[in-house]
């Protein structure tokens, strides 16, 4: 059996943040502001592994009311959510994502953070799919105010 879930997150840009995005630091002048440290692809990731398996969102597994996910790097919502569809006895099978981003430019950036999502999710290099889109100065992300992430997991029954 397959399922599949979507995920989608914005989160706004602030001076002097650290600029994380799908778990890799791009060298730019702000960054996705939040509680953790903002890493709007990963956030999608998760919403749309735990979106497949019919297990809520990252808001209500990982509530920013709670201090203990001050700064917290996003790969541990990452763990937790698979560790939560494996639980369901589902298994990742691939990952197709867009960001949208008027700055910085991830172009250069794509591979490396395919790469890295790969890695994380335990998945061949293949199966992972991430594009980069300006808005075409349209808005706060044309602005540059903006990054977005939206992305769409297919898993599998393990049986
Ligand atoms: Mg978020």
């Amino acid at each position: 059996m397959i399922r599949v879930g979507t995920g989608f997150d914005i989160h706004r840009m602030e001076s002097g943040r650290r600029c994380v995005i799908g778990g890799v630091e791009i060298p730019h002048d702000s960054g996705p502001l939040g509680h953790s440290d903002g890493d709007v692809l990963l956030h999608a990731l998760v919403d749309a592994i735990l979106g497949a398996v019919c297990a809520g969102d990252i808001g209500t597994l990982f509530p920013d009311t709670n201090p203990k996910y001050k700064d917290m790097k996003s790969e541990a919502f990452v763990e937790e959510a698979l560790r939560t569809a494996n639980d369901k006895g589902y298994a990742l099978s691939s990952v197709d994502s867009v960001v949208f981003a008027e700055s910085p430019r991830l172009g250069p950036h794509r591979e490396i953070i395919c790469q890295n999502i790969a890695h994380m999710l335990s998945l061949d290099f293949d199966c992972v799919s991430v594009k980069a889109k300006t808005y075409e100065g349209l808005g706060a992300i044309g602005r540059g105010d903006a990054v977005a992430a939206q992305v769409v997991a297919v898993l599998c029954n393990k049986e």
